[in-house]
């Protein structure tokens, strides 16, 4: 699970999308990023699932078989189990009233197709955390070291890091507590978790790979070695 979502369980989204292939691409990227994913392919299927799944957030296809994504959305919000329930519409439409029309049904934003999937993880993630379904995040820097929680991005000097899930938790750690040393023991029972068993030496191990990942030519190592102490996120005064 992606450390963008909160402890507590992952958002459920409903998508609603009559085209397949489109709901299987968004089923595929929402999974990515950690949410629980529900089907429906019509308007009353779309009211039924609501009522079963419980979605923390619906992503509503306007044009939809048996009733409209304008119609289910009316529906949804005459309930008042679902009153307050974050929807999205999806229009292929792009004049400006029918934005309107959506908004003035309840949907709680919209987005017109074609649309750019990180816009709308942007758009789900704001939502969500609107509602109180996903905790705020923000970005974490350190001298010319960023990294985006939201996004899961990281990057040095506005070059973009690839780093392993592993590295990426250390890096997070590390990056919440600057300056700080952390010894091996304390590192593994915050990053793997105490019910694991990990040799402390693996630390060592992944902080070699995550100072691969961070350290560019000719750029400082962020990470200071405190001889049989452990590790902080710091740089060596010379
Ligand atoms: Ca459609």
């Amino acid at each position: 699970m992606p450390d963008t979502l909160p402890a507590g369980g992952r958002p459920t989204i409903l998508v609603v999308e009559d085209e397949i292939p489109l709901l299987t691409l968004l089923r595929y990227n929402l999974e990515k990023q950690g949410f629980r994913v529900e089907e429906a392919a019509d308007g009353q299927e779309a009211l039924l699932r609501v009522a079963e799944a419980k979605p923390d957030l619906v992503l509503l296809d306007w044009m939809l078989p048996q009733l409209s994504g304008l119609e289910v959305c009316r529906q949804l919000r005459r309930r008042p189990a679902t009153r307050d329930l974050p929807i999205i519409m999806v229009t292929a439409r792009t004049e400006q009233q029918d934005t309107v029309r959506a908004l003035d049904t309840g949907a709680d934003d919209y987005i017109s197709k074609p649309f750019a999937m990180d816009g709308l993880l942007a758009r789900i993630r704001a939502l969500l955390r609107r509602s109180g379904s996903l905790a705020t995040r923000g970005t974490l820097v350190f001298r010319d070291l960023s990294m985006d929680q939201d996004a899961h991005r990281v990057a040095r000097n506005g070059r973009a890091l690839h780093l392993g899930p592993t590295e990426y938790r250390l890096l997070e750690f590390l990056m919440q507590h600057p300056g700080r040393v952390f010894s091996r023991e304390q590192l593994l029972d915050a990053v793997w978790g105490r019910d694991i068993h990990v040799e402390p030496r693996t630390v060592d191990v992944h902080i070699r790979r995550l100072r691969k990942a961070i350290n560019g030519e000719g750029e400082l190592d962020v990470i200071r070695t405190v001889r049989s102490a452990g590790y902080a996120l710091d740089v060596e005064e010379a």
